[in-house]
């Protein structure tokens, strides 16, 4: 005798299956996001409790009705449209969408929807998975006020120094310029004060420049991006702080093991980012018996990271949550803008800078960018 024929047998099978289709409506019932069963011509067969509670109508109201009741005015032909191409293209191309959703009380909310679909006794039927987006949207406008916020403190923090450096760095380049000729009108000019010269003038153009430069970010917001070297980059930095480090018996040492190094990088930014931090450490290190600065690199999820660790003294306790706010020091000449630049500059690379306790002592700044490979595909 088979099992379909022993009614006992029978009866347990039927209490599984509603056991099972049970549990399945208490899971439907307990997810966040609006479930939607339609049929080919677009019309309800079936909705969760999130469906209801998301916009407002009771179930005996949706089903049996066009999906179009759930779409603004506006938009009920592309929701047709939608179904159609769905039925078209087999789905290709189609999920994942994000569309305008109505309430029964008219108001809109920006939604996630994703299809997918399945067959019952030769009929067709579409599952809307709904995802309410009104709560992440305002998270991102308030990110978005926050960093604009930081943006106009820091467009007018550069405007101001720029203003007032770009007076002295014209001043000194007259200087130099007077000086070359003067050494120029010697009978014996001294070669090497000549050359000294031409470098002092060198630094103070790049000063100007980078001042020039970071105004110009300030105001346009977007750095000017060209696929790069970020090895190059940190190789740049160092030959600038060579000579300041030697001044200070400061050793550098470089371990850029990254085994990919090309980012979307604005060079005069990205170099005056990784200069802060190793002016930082090198000054922090001025009464440390050893004194060395280690730039690191490494490839961490498709980001490049980049640690400048020194064996200073280490992160002051009290000054450690405000390091990358504007005008936050703990030195008596510092202007506490350093980190607070770097910082911007880094983020404008959708990258991130933090810093911590370097394991060996001392402290260690580190920060991330996104490999360009993968920024440009939109990986
Ligand atoms: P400034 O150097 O003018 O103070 P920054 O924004 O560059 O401005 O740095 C802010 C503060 O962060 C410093 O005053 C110091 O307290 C701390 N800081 C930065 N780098 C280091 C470091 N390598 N070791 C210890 N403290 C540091």
């Amino acid at each position: 005798m088979s099992g379909d024929d022993n009614p006992s047998e029978r009866r347990r099978a039927d209490e599984a299956l509603r056991e099972s289709e049970a549990r399945m409506r208490a899971v439907i019932n307990g997810v966040a996001d609006a479930i939607v069963t339609l049929n080919e011509d677009g019309i309800i067969q079936s909705v969760n409790l999130a469906t209801t509670r998301m916009f407002g109508y009771g179930a005996d109201e949706l089903v049996g009705r066009n999906v179009n009741v759930l779409a603004p005015e506006s938009r009920r032909s592309l929701y047709d449209g939608y179904i159609r191409r769905y039925l078209h293209t087999g789905g290709a191309g189609v999920s994942n969408r994000e569309v305008e959703a109505r309430r029964k009380d008219g108001s809109t909310f920006p939604a996630e929807l994703t299809v997918s679909e399945i067959r019952r006794d030769q009929q067709r039927l579409f599952i809307g998975f709904v995802r309410d987006l009104s709560e992440r949207r305002q998270f991102e406008a308030c990110l978005d006020r926050l960093h604009k916020g930081r943006l106009d403190l820091m467009t007018n923090m550069t405007t101001a120094l720029a203003h007032e450096i770009n007076q002295p760095l014209a001043a000194a380049l007259n200087y130099l310029s007077a000086a070359r000729q003067i050494l120029g009108a010697e009978a014996v000019p001294n070669r090497f004060a000549a050359e000294s010269l031409e470098k002092a003038a060198a630094q103070v153009l790049r000063a100007a420049n980078i001042i020039s430069h970071l105004r110009e970010f300030m105001v346009r917001g977007e750095p000017n991006k060209v696929e790069r070297s970020l090895h190059a980059l940190i190789r740049g930095a160092c030959d600038l702080m060579q000579a300041p480090a030697k001044e200070a018996g400061v050793a550098i040492v470089l371990l850029l093991n990254a085994a990919e190094d090309q980012v979307l990088a604005d060079q005069v930014q990205v170099e005056q980012a990784i200069l802060n931090l190793m002016r930082n450490a090198i000054e922090a290190m001025s009464e440390a018996r050893e004194r060395e600065l280690t730039i690191a690199t490494s490839l961490d999820e498709g980001m490049v990271r980049t640690d400048v660790s020194d064996t200073g003294p280490g992160l002051n306790p009290s000054a450690r949550s405000g390091l990358f706010v504007p005008f936050a020091s703990t030195k008596p000449k510092g202007l506490g803008v350093g980190l607070s630049i770097s910082r911007s500059i880094i983020e404008a690379h959708y990258g991130t800078i933090w810093a911590d306790d370097n394991p060996g002592g001392g402290a260690r700044f580190s920060f991330t960018m996104p490999l360009a490979r993968l920024e440009s595909s939109g990986d």
